[in-house]
């Protein structure tokens, strides 16, 4: 591990496609970046990021036959390290961008920064927020899924539900109507949180249908998702729903705890970069991936992104360090 006397050129906090699309720019850019991947956590978290709890992904151009997530961030990492990008598994846990250098922490933050850097490209992603069942993580990618534009083609004639009442909820089901037989919504109140052209989409829609105050309670199936079993709220009566598809659509949160602070968020804690440049409002931190984009979530939009954070962290080196 590099210490302090080290100033890191580029440190890449995150390793989902934006983060290693930011090192493979980088590292052919002979600027040497160092990925912070990430560690496993009992939370969702995974060096690599949102694609590595997915299955089969068939809209990143380039694998007409579709690829596994893992195998694609796995080919993504090596195609990094073959440009000579060094990884850490290993989380942030502290930043100071107060002063140049740029200071980051790995574990005890009341020691000296593990690393400093010229600049800093923020990566760390998103997360879905999970109804936190027994049995949904391991279902995730066989009936369980978190994206609609990702999975919504496996479920072509088939019953589906859709949990949550807000906007992504709504228009989760009104896309997947295209693909499957009945769209169930499964909101836990009896009034709905999405806005109102939204809502009137979804009611005229013949293919969806509401079961409100309702949440569900258990997953059931062997090998991939069969049924469900939804309760109630009001009369505690339980009932099961033969569906082979659950989309999961209550909100992502952004992992940006530790930059409270020190960068720039929305309300709902998404990073704001001057676009279309990944710029944060730091000079030399730059922020790409879903950590910064609440619209759309793409792999394929994160890895874009990726690359700009990669061209204007070089930019900079070049104006400011490196002239
Ligand atoms: P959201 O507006 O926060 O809605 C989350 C929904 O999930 C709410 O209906 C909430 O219920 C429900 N929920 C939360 N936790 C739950 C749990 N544990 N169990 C069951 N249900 C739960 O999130 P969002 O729909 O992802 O939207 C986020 C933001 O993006 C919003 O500002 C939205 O307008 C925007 N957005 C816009 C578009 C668009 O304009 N095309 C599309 C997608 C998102 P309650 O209502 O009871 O709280």
């Amino acid at each position: 591990m590099m210490t302090k006397n080290n100033v890191l050129d580029v440190l890449i906090i995150g390793s989902g496609p934006a983060g290693l699309t930011s090192a493979i720019y980088t590292a052919r850019a002979s600027l040497e970046p160092l990925v912070l991947e990430g560690e496993p956590s009992s939370t969702g978290d995974q060096p690599g990021g949102q694609l590595m709890l997915t299955t089969e992904v068939e809209n990143f151009p380039g694998f007409p036959k579709g690829v596994m997530g893992p195998e694609l961030m796995s080919s993504f990492r090596e195609q990094a390290m073959r440009f000579g990008a060094k990884f850490e598994t290993v989380k942030a846990s502290k930043v100071d961008f107060s002063e140049k250098p740029l200071k980051v922490w790995v574990g005890d933050t009341t020691k000296e920064p593990t690393y400093l850097a010229n600049t800093v490209i923020v990566s760390t992603g998103a997360k879905s927020l999970m109804l936190n069942l027994p049995r949904e993580t391991e279902l995730i990618g066989r009936g369980v899924s978190t994206c609609a534009t990702c999975d919504g083609f496996f479920f072509k004639d088939q019953n589906i539900a859709v949990v949550g009442g807000g906007d992504s909820a709504l228009e989760e089901a009104t896309f997947l109507t295209k693909f499957a037989s009945k769209v169930t919504i499964i909101h836990r109140r009896e009034k709905l949180r999405a806005s109102k052209i939204m809502q009137d989409r979804a009611f005229a829609n013949p293919k969806i249908e509401f079961l409100w105050d309702s949440e569900v309670v258990e997953l059931k199936g062997e090998g991939g998702l069969s049924s469900i079993v939804v309760k109630n709220n009001k009369s505690d009566a339980s009932s099961e729903l033969q569906v082979s598809g659950l989309f999961i659509a209550i909100g992502h949160r952004p992992n940006t705890d530790i930059f409270v602070g020190q960068l720039d968020m929305k309300d709902s804690g998404y990073l704001v970069t001057n676009s279309p440049s990944s710029q944060t409002n730091i000079e030399g931190v730059f922020a790409c991936g879903d950590v910064q984009d609440d619209t759309y979530r793409q792999a394929i939009t994160a890895a874009g992104s990726g690359c700009t954070a990669a061209i204007d962290a070089e930019r900079y080196l070049e104006s400011n360090i490196h002239n």
